[in-house]
């Protein structure tokens, strides 16, 4: 059996594998927004599992943000309470094991090329496209880190092929510099450069209506959307060369990205045919804690 634990902003999720995949058990708590209180909530789920089902062969966290590869202090995260702390040494010491902690966007490429849509291929690139951008490299079931713990991280490249008409309609990003992808493609990003285009204050959800509807400018902005994914997606192609790319985070659950994906990534990536296909997640929500399960 092994354990994976998911530590968000606001809940903090655990489920119990068995070697195959199947899910055992799961539990759910409130993230006590402290250092102390993150970890303790962490213990209370595992000391629930092991006393119900038995020692665990392993345990893995995910969570957002980076672990450095030299100190193993966290970097990076928006729970800002673990950011600079020793998360790993202080679990490994209270459990006296080892815990596997992977940032969540690699937590989610795992789960999906261990058992979900990346299956059965060898390099999976994963993304969430919800409130941020991310993404992750898993290569035979294996998550790459890389160097600085930022590999897949795509949400921060600028938008490929930017054109004057492109830089209007969007904001600055929150890390500083003009023009990432995330601004354009993460969920506050679509429909920001949609608001500030037509002016009007709609919610993604509320274009997506439109869209349904046949609203032209809800079909302007998610053709659009299509076109900026796939341009960001063109330089992943163009340098990992991935045989699956599997979407996942809130946008992810627009089914028209589907049926164009493929055909305007090919446009724009640097090749006669294109093999890689963008598929939709397989387990959801529950990919990052499943993932966390995979680590080991
Ligand atoms: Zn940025």
């Amino acid at each position: 059996m092994k354990i994976g634990i998911d530590v968000g902003g606001t809940k903090t999720e655990g489920i119990i594998l068995d070697q195959n995949g199947t899910e055992i058990d799961r539990k759910r708590i409130n993230t006590e927004k402290s250092y102390d209180g993150t970890i303790s909530g962490i213990l209370s789920i595992i000391n629930h599992f092991e006393e119900k089902h038995g020692k665990a062969e392993s345990v893995g966290m995910g969570m957002p943000g980076a672990i450095s590869n030299d100190t193993a202090l966290i970097k990076n995260a928006n729970s800002i309470w673990l950011n600079g702390k020793p998360f790993k040494q202080d679990l490994d010491k209270i459990l006296n094991r080892n815990i596997n902690i992977e940032n969540d966007a690699n937590c989610f490429t795992l789960s999906e090329a261990v058992d979900g849509a990346g299956k059965g291929y060898q390099v999976v690139f994963g993304v969430i496209i919800g409130t941020g951008v991310g993404g992750g490299i898993s290569i035979n079931q294996k998550v790459i880190r890389g160097r600085n713990s930022i590999s897949g991280e795509w949400g921060h490249i600028v938008l490929p092929g930017r054109t004057e008409e492109e830089k209007k309609f969007v904001k600055k990003c929150y890390c500083g510099k003009n023009g990432c992808l995330e601004t354009y493609i993460s969920g506050p990003g679509f429909s920001s450069a949609y608001n500030l285009r037509f002016n009007k204050n709609y919610n993604s959800h509320q274009i997506l209506e439109g869209f349904l509807n046949k609203e032209e400018d809800s079909i302007f902005a998610l053709n659009q959307y299509i076109d900026h994914l796939a341009r960001g997606l063109s330089v992943v192609c163009n340098i990992l060369d991935p045989d699956v790319i599997v979407l996942g985070g809130g946008m992810s659950n627009i089914d028209f990205i589907y049926e164009n994906i493929n055909d305007t990534l090919k446009k724009y990536v640097f090749t006669d045919t294109l093999e890689t296909k963008v598929v939709k997640n397989f387990y959801g929500d529950s990919s990052g804690v499943r993932g966390a399960a995979w680590l080991s």
